[in-house]
Parts: structure tokens; C-alpha cells; sequence
């Protein structure tokens, strides 16, 4: 049996009741917060009743890793992928996205569906697929709901339901905690925009010039030598010469693509895993739900507009069992994006809607000009002790409740107005006064998470 995190039993409890009236639904939980086993979880259940279940996804990587969690927990199941050998006698389907468009006409209807980093569901293929098996029952799972132009999903998922947040799973320690510097922010005049993020070729350029990945490269050997770092770049030639770059340096670093064979791919990999290699510079091969516990240090090289984007690249750094992670931000993102931990509101309608929502809004940061420490606004640099003289002042007319507190003492304010609350009344208008837009969700997690704690 697999055993479950509390919230996790509670995301299921209430994915399932929302599955009564609402046949294609949506889990959103941050990244780390154990979508997969979540996954086994219901799809074991499903596939105990009989139904027949597909879990998709789109890539190679996010297909091994649940098989082999399907293994550990005991599901067994048949693949419907390129290059595995078909079993259709399981209940329990293991399907890449791509074999399955090209088999619909010959694999049964599924009565169940879970479709991985489901803010894809707007591509082409994926939409078809979903279109095709409108009368089986669906559950995305996704840490940022929207399309990475922005837009939302609610034409093809009808009610979400929200685990907790980032800051909340860092509190709990099932996230590690993270420090971010930004000691550069690339000068992006004159790209252009393409799909509501920077044209790729233009951003390749801006990115390769310079001093930047000099830069990074400085900034990693002073702040985090030694340490396992991703890299994340821009194109696949920027990629490779920032590895370039790090090699010729002294530190081992290799470049990743998704053109790379199986093989070699691999090799990489279980080589950072076990230490051999320090530096890993990808584009887009280690982000949406690409599992690398290894990653100590998160190096950002990729300005983005997308907020998923930053999220997903910050997000691979925070698997709990270090002290802390180290997110070394050259691109801007936070600046652009505020602090990942930042309390934020997800909703089917996109990212037009969360902006608008109060949460966002009261986002802040500071970058301090000593030491190049992101954080909230605050009088002093908590990383160096650099003292803002002229900022605080501004902040101080602004908003005169935020300028006091850092990060740790924004979250433990957060907590106490929390722990404050005697009963679900009490949580649901704080809630309101927060502006978050389910406050009887939000504080039926906290009452249930209370419960759980009391148990133990
Ligand atoms: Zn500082």
C-alpha cells in the first residue's frame, strides 16, 4: 500500500469528490510536492474497480520515472509508447502522449485518464486525445496551471483543486528551503516577444554576449563550489558553450539535449546523480517533472515571461535533504516573477486573473546592491547586512506593515494570524482578507492538516 503525506490523502479526498460533479479536473500542487505517487495512488484505486486507466505524459524521462514508481508500490501495468513492448491485458496503460494519437483507432476507450504537467492539454495532439475520451473521467496534475503564453486551462478541466502551498511545504520541511541572488540582470532591450515570451533566437544572443556567463560562472565558484548546479540556457548552442565555458574553468560540467541518444543521456545523469559530474546545462530537458534530487543549485540563464517557466526550473533545486538550495539568477526572473515561495493564486482562467488577484499584488522584493541577495522588503540585507537607507524609506510610505519583515518573519506572520484562528469561520475570513479566491478550500486544508498534526 502506498503510504500517503497528509496532504496528499487530503488532495485525494477532495480530487474525488470534485470527480462526482465535474467529469475532468485539475490538481494543482507545487513542484515536489509528490504528483507521482499521488498518481499511483488513484490510478491503483481506479484500476482495483476495473476501470481501465491511462496514465499519459509527454517525455521519455517522466515515463521511466513512473514506472518505476508503479514498480515500487506494486501496480502492474502494460506500456503504450514507442519502443516498449505493448501488454494490454492490465488495466493500468503507461502511454506517451505521441503513440497514443497514433493509436487511437486501435487501443480501447479508458474510463480514466491522469495526464501529467497537464498545462500541455492545449497542444495539439494532447487536445485531441482529450476530445477523443470525452466520456472517461480526467485528472491533470500540474504545479502552474496555465499555458506558458499565459492563458488558462478551463477548456478542458472544470474545477481545480489546490494542494498547499510552496512556502507551506518549505515550513513543513518536505521542501528544502532555497537562497537566491541575483548578481546581473541581462539587458533585454530590443527582443522581441513571440507567444508571450522573448523570441528565442534574439534572447540566444543577448544571453551569449558579454560578460554573462562569465559572470555565472564567477558566481557559482564563489557561492557555491562544489555544489551539484543546473544550468539553465536558452538554446542548445548557448547550452553547450556555457558547459564549455564551466570545463574550461576547472569544474566537470557536461551539456544535455533532448537529441542526445538514450544512452548517453543517461550516462549524464546517473553521473551527476553520483557526484562525477558538478554542472549540468540543459534548455528544456530538466524541468517539468524531471526528477533530479541531486540539484543543489538552480543557475537561471533564461530571462522568461513565464512564471511556470521560472517556477518549474527554481522548483528542481528544492527536494527536501539539504540545508538550503541556491538559486543564482541571471536572467532577471525574479525580479520579473517575485520570490517562488511567494503566495500565489491559481485559476482555470490564466495568468490575466492570478495578476489581478490581492495575493500577487502585495508581491514584493529587494535585490541588495552588496551581495546580490533576493528577498522581501525589509530594512536590512539579511544575507550581508547591507542597509537600504533610502528604499526603506520609500517602502516605509508605501506599505508601511511590509517593511519590517524578511522572508522568515513574513512566513512566521503568515503563521501566527494562522494559528490565531480558533475554528473554520475564523480561517475562511482570514482567508478573505488575504484575497485568496477558494477560502473555504484554503481553510479546509488548514483544519484538516490540524487534525492530522494533533493525531500524531
Ligand atoms: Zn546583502
Amino acid at each position: 500500500m502506498i503510504r500517503l503525506r497528509p496532504y496528499q490523502e487530503d488532495i485525494i479526498d477532495r480530487a474525488r469528490k470534485s470527480l462526482m460533479a465535474h467529469k475532468s479536473i485539475l490538481i494543482q500542487a507545487p513542484t515536489g510536492s509528490g504528483k507521482t505517487v499521488l498518481s499511483a495512488r488513484m490510478i491503483g484505486t481506479a484500476a482495483e474497480r476495473g476501470f481501465r486507466s491511462y496514465f499519459i505524459c509527454h517525455r521519455q524521462e517522466l515515463l521511466d520515472q513512473t514506472e518505476e514508481t508503479f514498480k515500487e508500490v506494486g501496480i502492474s501495468f502494460g506500456f503504450i509508447a514507442a519502443g516498449r513492448r505493448p501488454d494490454p491485458y492490465p488495466n493500468v496503460q503507461l502511454c506517451s502522449v505521441g503513440t497514443l494519437i497514433s493509436r487511437l483507432d486501435r487501443i480501447p476507450m479508458p474510463k480514466f485518464c491522469i495526464w501529467d504537467e497537464a498545462h500541455h492539454v492545449a497542444a495539439r495532439g494532447w487536445a485531441g486525445v482529450h476530445g477523443r475520451y470525452k466520456d472517461s473521467f480526467h485528472v491533470g496534475l500540474t504545479a502552474t496551471p496555465e499555458r506558458l503564453d499565459g492563458k488558462g486551462l478551463g477548456a478542458w478541466f472544470k474545477d481545480i483543486v489546490s494542494g498547499p502551498s510552496m512556502a507551506s511545504l518549505i515550513q513543513d520541511g518536505w521542501l528544502s528551503d532555497y537562497k537566491i541572488f541575483a548578481p546581473a540582470k541581462p539587458d533585454l532591450t530590443g527582443v522581441h516577444k513571440r507567444m508571450g515570451d522573448y523570441q528565442t533566437s534574439e534572447l540566444a544572443e543577448v544571453m551569449e554576449a558579454g560578460t554573462i556567463t562569465g559572470d555565472a560562472i564567477s558566481h557559482y565558484l564563489q557561492l557555491a563550489r562544489g555544489k551539484r548546479a543546473a544550468v539553465f540556457c536558452v538554446s542548445i548552442k548557448h547550452s553547450k558553450h556555457v558547459a564549455e565555458q564551466f570545463k574550461a574553468a576547472g569544474v566537470i560540467a557536461v551539456h544535455i539535449d533532448g537529441k542526445m541518444n538514450r544512452f548517453d543521456r543517461k550516462m549524464a545523469i546517473d553521473g551527476f546523480r553520483s557526484g562525477r559530474i558538478e554542472v549540468i546545462c540543459n534548455v528544456e530537458i530538466i524541468n517539468e517533472g524531471f526528477d533530479l534530487p541531486a540539484i543543489e543549485v538552480a543557475i537561471l540563464l533564461r530571462p522568461t515571461q513565464s512564471l511556470a517557466l521560472y517556477l518549474q526550473q527554481v522548483g528542481r533545486s528544492l527536494r527536501s535533504g539539504k540545508k538550503f538550495a541556491l538559486i543564482l539568477d541571471h536572467a532577471g526572473n525574479a525580479a520579473r516573477h517575485g520570490l517562488p515561495d511567494d503566495e500565489r493564486e491559481w485559476s482555470l482562467e490564466g495568468a490575466k486573473k492570478r495578476r489581478e488577484s490581492k495575493a500577487e499584488k502585495e508581491v514584493s522584493i529587494r535585490e541588495c546592491p552588496q551581495c546580490y541577495h533576493v528577498h522581501a522588503p525589509l530594512p536590512v540585507c539579511p544575507e550581508c547586512g547591507f542597509v537600504y537607507q533610502i528604499q526603506y524609506r520609500e517602502v516605509e510610505v508605501v506599505d508601511g506593515q511590509l517593511v519590517e519583515l524578511d522572508k522568515e518573519r513574513l512566513r512566521r506572520k503568515r503563521y501566527r494570524e494562522q494559528s490565531a484562528c480558533k475554528d473554520k469561520e475564523d480561517l475562511v475570513s482570514l482567508a478573505h482578507a488575504r484575497g485568496y479566491s477558494n477560502p473555504h478550500g484554503w481553510a479546509y486544508y488548514v483544519m484538516k492538516s490540524r487534525e492530522k498534526r494533533r493525531r500524531v
